[in-house]
């Protein structure tokens, strides 16, 4: 469990529900163990239909809660997805526009890119950011931990806040073509509530963000 506010690991605290931050010692209220039941499926058999270097494609014979017998096709990620919300000292963000492939239109996102599971996240995200933006942050925080579409896949998003940021120079990646913007955060949380940005971890950091500062808590 982690601080909301700073990223920082929580301590627990006086009753089962207080925990306290170990960095910036706000409190919190909440229950770390939430009631779970035991999984409900049944795995019959699987087998490989589709593999490279990003994801492994299974399809499962399964039994479901309900007792009927179907298929589920799995879509493992190889890699994490890692997006980096970077705030300047003037409160301006960095957007990222490229062409969304899979989506067959462009879209603006926070700096994002992929590390592979098993590595530190907190690297591929220094990388990332330096690589498409060019700046360097002193003040790394973790800011959300997501399933990005947890029906079909198992894939995890990996967001972090960078502060006490330095231009340098970009240097994208070969299949990388992108267009650098830096914009008032405000404005690129407007552009989120009228479906401008669409880009999973970017609409959630930056409402992380804005609800932060609606409590005063930046
Ligand atoms: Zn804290």
């Amino acid at each position: 469990m982690f601080c909301p506010k700073c990223g920082s690991p929580l301590i627990k605290k006086i009753t089962s529900l207080l925990w306290q931050c170990a960095l910036c010692k706000h409190q919190w209220e909440f229950s770390s163990s939430l009631p779970q039941d035991a999984n409900p499926w049944q795995t019959l058999s699987q087998k490989v239909i589709y593999d490279n270097p990003w994801i492994h494609v299974e399809e499962h014979s399964v039994i479901h809660p309900d007792g009927n017998q179907g298929i589920y096709g799995v879509v493992h990620y190889k890699h994490y997805a890692i997006g980096i919300l970077p705030v300047d000292d003037e409160g301006f963000t960095y957007l990222v526009g490229q062409y969304r492939y899979p989506l067959k239109r462009y879209s603006w996102e926070i700096p994002e890119g992929g590390g592979k599971v098993g590595e530190s996240p907190l690297l591929h995200a220094k990388r990332e950011l330096k690589e498409e933006t060019g700046l360097v942050a002193e003040e790394w925080q973790p800011w959300l931990s997501m399933h990005l579409s947890n029906s079909v896949s198992d894939e995890w998003g990996i967001v972090f806040l960078a502060r006490g940021l330095k231009q340098e120079h970009p240097q994208p990646e070969g299949s990388e073509r992108l267009r650098l913007w830096r914009l008032p955060i405000e404005k690129a949380i407007e552009m989120v509530l009228c479906h401008q940005i669409t880009d999973s971890l970017s609409v959630a950091a930056l409402l992380k963000w804005a609800y932060l500062q609606s409590r005063g808590l930046l």
